[in-house]
């Protein structure tokens, strides 16, 4: 066998030819039978490709034609069919003819745009989560791209942190539930098929916990909190498949991720089995040297592959340094052979083995590329993406007696803006921006008035008369808001989370013509904006909506859609409150005590948050009544269903995000007043109820003990049921055997 492999790669590789017969781990084999040790190191080697489509021609011949010589087993950020299939036939000049994977951050949307994931975490709706996520990478795939390097899972508890915007939020629980829907969405059934790519499990691990909400940095983090808060939503995302994995920028307890042996080796490949592999984060294996972890490149590779990082993305360690340490062994060949096999793996999985072309396509590059059913998905993410926050004196859906709109700020009419961070493929011109929304949706019959009125960033008061004044000649002002698409994101963190510039003087302004003022907040991240939450009529967050914002938000304030999102995260009132979730503690002193005394809150502000994770309104109401468990006491690997009744009391139809929360009152690792573990979107027409079901078992009662180990423990248990984590109107009790 090894002669015939070895005869048809001199005659000219076919790896076609070598294929059907054998399983993918054989074939890997082989092809690692006829490597140099230099051909394998250029597997673990990923370039960008910004430089090879751009401009600086000098590097671009120096990396084509280390790609030509074996030297590059990935490149990121080229795409489209033509500069793949450019690269990819230069790839295929070298020796062996390995195929290149490529890789680009398609977070949420190639070409067409979906809201940001923060945004479609409110939906809390897994299957639009998936199919967002399954569109994006057919678009991606559709531009000859194999790889995204997306989920982010990381946990986020800090909205300082830009990054918040990229994950699921604060919740480990329903964390998991997104990190699988959008593993699935990215990859498709099984890796190989022409409308998926391979998903990344990002960053691993710890990186939302990064210190004071500064990206990049430091976290020191208890094993009991990383594991029970932080690793979860990784481990779903291994369950589901994710062909790879991503280390992260920061230290985890003085360690830099990338040269994590308990990350990498004991957690990841050790206990969880992971078969995929790791990719660094961008330089983050040179980045070791600015830490003071090593003190030269050579030794930050050597830590590097020796805990289990596979590839380097462009930090160049790999490259110069992994050769002399296999010669002067300090570093196994085994361990660089393992590291091949797991990237050769995937590119076998991916086909590409037998076609390097086969994700560039030119038709389906015309096809995909926002095909109308995306459009259309993209739009239905959108609408229950939004989240109703407030609706003083059911000023929201807009009344058929409002004539004159005054639509005010700079997030009105912003089409870059709506997109938000990684906004794919980047182009904004198809954007549908609020006032182009407002004015397809109320057609002739109710005048809008634009005034932009003051700047996103900068404090400019000179639009405020202009503004004023349309808001005095207006039956209702609606006002958008927030943030500029780059003020949250990756190295977008905010000491402030107020509303940038002068917005809140404007709004104060526009307020005090007493007109009724809707609010449409957009932004990346939980703002704080309590003059707002305390003034405006009606609160809508928008987050950033993606090429669809506009008619999505005008269907939500017309009421041609009924608003259904609740928010993912704590929405604190003062930035001295974080990092602030629900999952509160009783501390044995009295949270916001009205008497001065030995209080857990803060004296100067309320404990509570502004508004609560799990919390968002619809037009319609929402009763909840009947709670009833089926027994009162569980065997240790018995169930127990919680059974209610829920019923839309309103006079409209609308669809609710019930949510189960549990509390373990006495256990060996004190627990927090609440945790989520289950929830479940009913849809409702007015008057109709429900009986809803959920099953609770030892899964639903385990945390992570003393020793580490997932379980529970016998005891009292409180089960809680609502449509917000602080308005929980149901409750009973039960006891675990
Ligand atoms: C980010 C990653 C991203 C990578 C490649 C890094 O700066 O932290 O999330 O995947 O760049 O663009």
């Amino acid at each position: 066998v090894k002669i015939s492999i070895i005869s048809l790669a001199l005659a000219g590789i076919q790896w076609s030819a070598v294929a059907q017969r054998k399983t993918i781990n054989q074939r890997v084999d082989s092809v690692i039978r006829l490597m140099t040790l230099d051909e394998k190191i250029g597997q673990l080697n990923q370039y960008s490709g910004r430089e090879v489509t751009g401009p600086l021609v000098k590097q671009n011949a120096n990396m084509l034609n280390d790609i030509k010589l074996g030297k590059v087993g990935s490149m990121l950020n080229v795409q489209g069919v033509q500069n793949t299939r450019h690269v990819q036939e230069v790839a295929m000049q070298s020796r062996l003819k390995i195929p290149l994977l490529f890789g680009m951050d398609v977070i949420h949307g190639y070409k067409t745009i979906f809201p940001v994931p923060l945004a479609e975490s409110a939906t809390w709706d897994m299957d639009l989560i998936r199919l967002s996520a399954h569109i994006a990478a057919k678009e991606a795939a559709a531009v000859g791209l194999h790889w995204t390097f997306a989920p982010m899972v990381d946990i986020a508890r800090d909205p300082r942190w830009g990054r918040i915007m990229e994950g699921a939020g604060e919740d480990t629980y329903l964390g998991n539930y997104i990190a699988k829907a959008r593993v699935l969405g990215f990859q498709g059934e099984k890796l190989g098929g022409l409308d998926a790519v391979m998903a990344c499990a990002k960053h691993f691990a710890a990186y939302g916990a990064s210190s004071s909400g500064r990206d990049y940095n430091d976290v020191e983090m208890s094993d009991h909190q990383l594991w029970e808060i932080y690793l979860p939503p990784f481990k779903a995302a291994v369950d589901a498949g994710a062909a790879t994995f991503m280390s992260s920028f920061n230290t985890l307890n003085g360690v830099p991720t990338a040269a994590s042996n308990y990350l990498q080796r004991d957690i990841l490949k050790g206990k969880w089995k992971y078969s995929g592999f790791v990719v660094s984060d961008w330089g983050s294996i040179d980045q070791m040297i600015k830490w003071g972890y090593v003190g030269n490149k050579k030794d930050a590779a050597l830590k590097a592959i020796i805990s289990g990082c596979d590839m380097d993305m462009m930090s160049y360690s790999y490259l110069e340094h992994l050769k002399e340490l296999v010669t002067t062994k300090q570093v196994s060949i085994t361990l660089i052979d393992d590291a091949v096999k797991r990237i050769l793996v995937k590119k076998f999985e991916l086909g590409l083995f037998e076609d390097p072309y086969r994700f560039c396509n030119e038709e389906r590059e015309k096809t995909e590329l926002n095909n109308p059913e995306h459009v259309k998905a993209t739009l239905k993410v959108a609408q229950k993406s939004i989240v109703l926050l407030k609706n003083q004196d059911a000023v929201l859906p807009i009344q058929k007696t409002v004539k004159n709109i005054a639509l005010i700020g700079p997030l009105a009419d912003s089409k870059r803006d709506m997109q938000g961070a990684w906004a794919g493929a980047n182009e904004a011109e198809r954007v549908v921006t609020l006032l182009k929304g407002l004015q397809q949706k109320l057609g002739q019959d109710v005048r809008i008035t634009y005034v932009k009125g003051a700047p996103i960033k900068t404090n400019d008061t000179t639009g405020f008369a202009e503004a004023v004044k349309a808001a005095k000649n207006a039956d209702l002002v609606i006002m958008a808001l927030g943030e500029a698409y780059d003020q949250s994101g990756e190295s977008r963190s905010r000491a402030e989370i107020g509303l940038p510039g002068s917005q809140d003087d404007l709004f104060t302004a526009v307020q005090s013509t007493g007109k009724p003022v809707v609010a449409v907040l957009m932004a990346g991240r939980p703002l704080i904006f309590n003059n707002i939450a305390n003034k405006a009529n009606a609160v809508l967050y928008a987050w950033f909506l993606g090429d669809q914002a506009g008619n999505a938000i005008a269907d939500v304030l017309t009421g041609a859609v009924n608003p259904s999102g609740k928010l993912p995260v704590t929405f604190p009132r003062s930035v001295g409150q974080i990092p602030l979730t629900y999952n509160d503690y009783k501390t044995g002193h009295p949270y916001n005590a009205n008497v001065f005394q030995y209080q857990t809150g803060y004296i100067d502000v309320p404990n509570a948050p502004r508004f609560a994770f799990g919390y968002g309104l619809s037009y319609t109401t929402f009763k909840y009544s009947d709670l009833k468990l089926d027994k009162t006491t569980m065997a240790k690997n018995g169930k127990i269903t919680a059974g209610f009744t829920l019923t839309n009391t309103g006079s409209r139809a609308g669809e609710e995000v019930v949510q189960l929360y549990i509390h373990d009152p006495v256990a060996s690792v004190v627990q927090p007043t609440k945790k989520l573990k289950g929830f479940q979107k009913v849809v409702l027409n007015p008057g109709e109820s429900k009986s809803i079901t959920f099953t609770i078992d030892n899964e639903t009662l385990s945390f992570y003990n003393q020793q580490l180990k997932w379980d529970s423990e016998p005891g009292k248990f409180k089960v809680m049921i609502g449509g917000a984590s602080d308005d929980l109107k149901l409750q009973a009790d039960f006891e675990l055997k």
